[in-house]
């Protein structure tokens, strides 16, 4: 069994209305590194060596994980209100 979660495709993997911050990747500082896609528990961080990081807000829970693993800091997590 992996050690790790998938996002189900159905409804009840579907993250509600009550994520209070998400993550926002600034693109400018991102070194393509791949460490938020690794450590991501939902895995929801579209990653691959020479593309954009992309993250899938439909099943991202907000938790963070992958602010606080960016080694150089890329990933804000932002007020839901404001994004
Ligand atoms: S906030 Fe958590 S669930 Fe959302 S992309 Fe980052 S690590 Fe994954
Ligand atoms: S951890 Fe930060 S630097 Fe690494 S791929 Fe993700 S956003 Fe880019």
């Amino acid at each position: 069994m992996l050690p790790i979660s998938k996002p189900a495709p159905a409804s009840a993997g579907v993250t509600g209305t009550w994520r209070t911050y998400r993550p926002v990747v600034n693109l400018g500082k991102c070194i393509d590194c791949g460490l938020c896609w690794l450590y991501c528990p939902e895995s929801v961080i579209d990653w691959e060596k020479g593309e954009k990081v992309k993250i899938d807000y439909t099943y991202c829970k907000g938790c963070g994980i992958c602010a606080e693993v960016c080694p150089v800091k890329a990933i804000d997590m932002e007020p839901e209100e404001e994004v």
